[in-house]
């Protein structure tokens, strides 16, 4: 095929996402990834915040829990040694007390907020109370002020007779402080009565910063096991997802791609059971299928193409812009062109008269009528055609070219067949009667003479009686030839108008110019010797401008008047038409 254009590879060229795979988030794979692990992330993130959180809570709760006791035990102990009357011991314990590790300040307070065991105060109320000297007065007494009398916390504590414990985060080593209500009991009453139900406040401050340190290791190692389980995990789902979704996908993308791009021969494998193996299953199926089309279709196109290439009829095919896209070798051969140059000079110039071929194909739309062009001294027809989609969009056109030179002549030699008089040659009553009305209606037209010469053997019954029919024939021949020899080859037109009548159309002849003519045929005639034989002519002529006939059968009426008048008068002789002739 000279020029064919293979549309099925037209689109190869076009988008390639495996290429797109390798610009990262453009791939579906590498957003299900990059969602899955922020998702875990989040997760695990979330988790490990929850369970480092709850773990500082406890190791506060535990810290304030320990402090409790420790408070708890202290408070004991100075009971105990206020019982044994020891209470300048209780200031040294204090002061004791201070040095152990996490306790930055340990001490002894009255409700007022002053520190106690400072100055002689208790001890002269006890003394007072007691009404005897007993606990000897402090030779140097000073006042510490630790709270303001009307302190909240402190004044919550007495209040509730509960301890209360607060953090101090200001500042950079932060604290945590207890206070812890020493109740009166009835050991206490000996020394301080009955009055107050609480005598002093015990207030512990601890440093925070070993339980921090605890709560930092805490995050750290929930951070570090969070680290390591995330990437662990983010490893597994990566290669999960890459196994059973990223991979699978970028097989059937591929394998599409491959099948857009025209490689049909695509087999996905399938594996398990899952949406993306029925995906698979599902696009085998579907290239099995294309692949069974295309073949069929190959099949088709190629029994197509073998037909067009074969085929004795010249076929060209444009495409939808018009521009040739099929020729095959007998368009070639017919068109007596190449391939290139029909291509080149495009559809309408096929037959090198493109007003024409734009006709035919503006008629091709009104039934797809086929055209005769004398093309080259041959006939050939053209079917041209404009081609169309079902919804009506134009495809191109197509010309089919058939040779009809030879049914041409064929046709030809018919109608000369059939308009001649096979004896003679000459032409026959049909051609007659189609000849004389054309030329009667043009001499009308331009105001020319015409003659009719109507010619009738005499005696010819006799003659065939006497010599034979095969005789007569020759003689019927040779008068032809005799009668033929003095017209005029273009101007006049003889015929044989039936057994032995013979006619003469004398184009821009006069009657009187017929009757010249009409004798000397008859002379010819009479001279004429066929094996030895002679016959003799009568002849009658008519003139339309001397008869007035109105038609070519009034003018062979007149004419045939005319021949009757001939033979009336004794035969071998000519006559003219008349004006009265008419029958
Ligand atoms: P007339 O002078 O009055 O014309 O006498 P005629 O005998 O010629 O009379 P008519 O014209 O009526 O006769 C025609 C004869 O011509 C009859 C027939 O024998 C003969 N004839 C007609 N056609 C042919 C033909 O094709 N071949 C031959 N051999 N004879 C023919
Ligand atoms: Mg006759
Ligand atoms: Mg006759």
């Amino acid at each position: 095929m000279s020029a064919r254009q293979d549309n099925r590879r037209a689109t190869a060229s076009e988008g390639n996402p495996s290429s797109e795979s390798a610009l990262g988030l453009r791939s579906i794979g590498a957003k299900l990834t990059l969602a899955i692990c922020l998702a875990i992330a989040l997760g695990f993130g979330g988790v490990v915040f929850f369970y480092a959180k709850q773990q500082e809570k406890n190791i506060l709760l535990q810290n304030e829990r320990s402090i409790q006791q420790v408070l708890n035990s202290v408070n004991e102990g100075l009971q105990t040694v206020m019982i044994t009357g020891s209470a300048d011991v209780a200031e040294l314990y204090a002061d004791r007390l201070k040095g152990v590790k996490d306790i930055d300040d340990f001490r002894i307070l009255r409700t007022n907020g002053l520190e106690a065991f400072r100055d002689n105060e208790t001890i002269r109320k006890v003394n007072e109370y007691r009404q005897e000297a007993d606990f000897e007065l402090r030779p140097a007494e000073t006042q510490v002020r630790v709270f303001a009398a009307d302190n909240a916390n402190l004044q919550q504590a007495i209040r509730t007779q509960q301890f209360v414990y607060y953090y101090d985060t200001q500042h950079d080593d932060d604290h945590l402080t207890f206070l812890l209500p020493i109740k009166s009991t009835k050991k206490c009453h000996r020394c301080h009565g009955k009055d107050r139900e609480v005598l002093g406040v015990l207030e512990l401050r601890s440093s925070l910063a070993s339980v921090r340190q605890e709560v930092r290791q805490t995050w750290s190692q929930s951070l570090m096991v969070l680290a390591i389980a995330l990437v662990a995990v983010l490893l597994v789902a990566t290669a999960v997802l890459r196994r059973y979704i990223i991979r699978p996908i970028e097989i059937v993308s591929t394998a599409m791609a491959k099948v857009a791009s025209g490689d049909l021969d695509q087999n996905i494998p399938v594996m398990g059971r899952d949406e993306l193996s029925l995906m698979a299953t599902s696009f085998n199926k579907m290239t099995a299928e294309l692949r069974e089309r295309y073949a069929g279709f190959n099949s088709e196109h190629n029994k197509l193409e073998t037909i067009l290439m074969g085929t004795d009829e010249g076929i060209v095919v444009t495409d939808g812009s018009g521009a040739v896209a099929l020729v095959n070798p007998a368009a070639t051969k017919l068109l007596d062109k190449p391939a290139e140059t029909i291509i080149q000079e495009g559809f309408l110039r096929l037959l090198d008269d493109p007003q024409r071929m734009e006709r035919s194909l503006e008629n091709s739309g009104n039934g797809g009528a086929t055209d005769v062009f004398l093309y080259r001294q041959r006939f050939l027809t053209i079917n041209a055609s404009t081609l169309r989609a079902a919804d009506g969009r134009m495809l191109g056109h197509a010309a089919i070219i058939r040779d009809m030179t030879k049914e041409k002549r064929l046709e030809q030699m018919l109608r000369e067949l059939s308009n001649t008089d096979a004896l003679t040659g000459l032409a026959n009553r049909r051609a007659l009667d189609d000849t004389l009305a054309r030329e009667f209606g043009l001499a009308r037209e331009q105001g020319r003479d015409l003659a009719l010469l109507m010619f009738d053997i005499d005696h010819f019954k006799k003659f065939n009686d006497t010599y034979g029919h095969d005789q007569g024939d020759r003689v019927l021949k040779a008068f032809a030839a005799t009668v033929r020899s003095y017209v005029r080859d273009v101007l006049d037109t003889v015929c044989r108008y039936g057994g032995e009548e013979f006619m003469v159309i004398a184009r821009e002849t006069s009657q009187e110019g017929g009757i010249i003519l009409a004798e000397r045929i008859r002379e010819g005639v009479e001279a004429m010797v066929v094996d030895g034989l002679r016959v003799t002519t009568s002849i009658g002529v008519a003139g339309i401008r001397e008869t007035g006939a109105a038609t070519g059968g009034e003018l062979i009426e007149r004419a045939d008047s005319a021949l009757y008048e001939a033979k009336r008068g004794g035969r071998n002789r000519v006559v003219a038409a008349t004006t009265g002739d008419a029958a």
